[in-house]
């Protein structure tokens, strides 16, 4: 019973020493030393599209240590029919909040003008303004989306959520579900929060039509994916003033190349995909599960529906 580590090999140290604090029998292998293919039963994988997973005839289950499977998903060498489970870690969800909070309070409170006029040594007096007043929607109001909007209600923020199927989030959080409802959710915020999973509905869902939709000088915030961002559309947004500005996150091409506009961009904040990253001391209770799960044929946690992609 053999658990094969095929995951970031900077981060194997860290989570076979928390598997192995919960479980000290397991038997971990690490890419590409699995030995008999035959004896794996467990893949782990992460952000990169692993190998050739169709050699291992008694695969059982494959767990990632991302929450996004996008790109597993897409891999070559997928074999059909072996279950398939994201990450769903407590530390993960802690820090995309705090991340998104982090990242909505800097906008509402001006925190790019009063910078700006930090340097120019200009003393800007304006009145700050209030959480009640600023309405926050955020498209996909899964794990991550919905532990956001808790926490921003719980600030005072107006908060809505768009899914594809309707919530009911309670705490004041309105829920719009589908397509259809997708213009009426737009049609009022200050600030729209991306976090949804990339699937072939919603890359290039970031588009001109969408930005159409939203108020004249409305923030974006893309902590989803960066294909899911039509970047020019973005920038004649920008420049157009249908957006104020845009915090990105995750891009098409990561890293991203150092002579990308987005670097330079006045009216875009950028961080390097640091939103939110697994950690393997909260993580590993969860794959642990999991494994045992497979190994006795019950169904895993978090598992991926692969027919939605997500
Ligand atoms: P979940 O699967 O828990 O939630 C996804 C949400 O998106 C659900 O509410 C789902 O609706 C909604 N959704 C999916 N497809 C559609 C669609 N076509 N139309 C409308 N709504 C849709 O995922 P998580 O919250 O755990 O993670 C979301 C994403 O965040 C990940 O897939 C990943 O891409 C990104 N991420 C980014 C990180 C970063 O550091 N920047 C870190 C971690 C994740 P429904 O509930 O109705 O199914």
């Amino acid at each position: 019973m053999t658990i094969l580590y095929a995951a970031e090999a900077d981060e194997a140290a860290q989570w076979t020493d928390s598997l192995r604090a919960l479980d000290p029998g397991l038997d971990i292998r690490f890419w590409p030393e699995w030995g008999d293919p035959a004896t794996v039963d467990f893949v782990v994988v992460g952000g990169r599209s692993p190998g050739d997973l169709s050699i291992f005839p008694k695969l059982k289950a494959i767990q990632s240590t991302w929450a996004g499977v996008n790109h597993l998903l897409r891999s070559p060498g997928l074999p059909q029919g072996v279950p398939i489970a994201r990450m769903v870690d407590r530390g993960l969800t802690g820090s995309m909040t705090e991340f998104v909070v982090y990242q909505v309070l800097d906008e509402w409170r001006r925190g790019p003008e009063l910078r700006a006029a930090q340097r120019d040594a200009r003393w800007v007096e304006t009145m700050p303004r209030l959480a009640k007043d600023c309405r926050v929607g955020i498209l996909g109001l899964g794990t991550l989306g919905s532990d956001i909007a808790q926490k921003l209600a719980g600030l005072g923020f107006s908060v809505s959520g768009w899914s594809r199927s309707a919530k009911e989030p309670g705490g004041n959080i309105r829920s719009f579900g589908g397509a259809d409802s997708l213009p009426t959710f737009l049609g009022d915020l200050h600030i729209l929060i991306c976090l949804l999973p990339l699937t072939a509905e919603t890359e290039n869902i970031l588009d001109a039509k969408l930005f159409g939709h939203l108020p004249q000088g409305a923030v974006l915030i893309n902590v989803g994916r960066g294909a899911q961002l039509n970047e020019a559309d973005l920038l004649a947004a920008l420049a157009e003033g249908r957006l104020r500005r845009a915090v990105l996150d995750v891009f098409r091409e990561e890293p991203l190349p150092a002579t990308h506009g987005f670097w330079r961009h006045p009216q875009i904040t950028l961080t390097p995909h640091v939103a939110a990253i697994t950690r393997a001391g909260t993580g590993a209770d969860d794959i642990l599960e999991n494994y045992r799960r497979a190994m006795s044929g019950r169904p895993l946690l978090n598992q991926v529906d692969v027919r939605k992609g997500y």
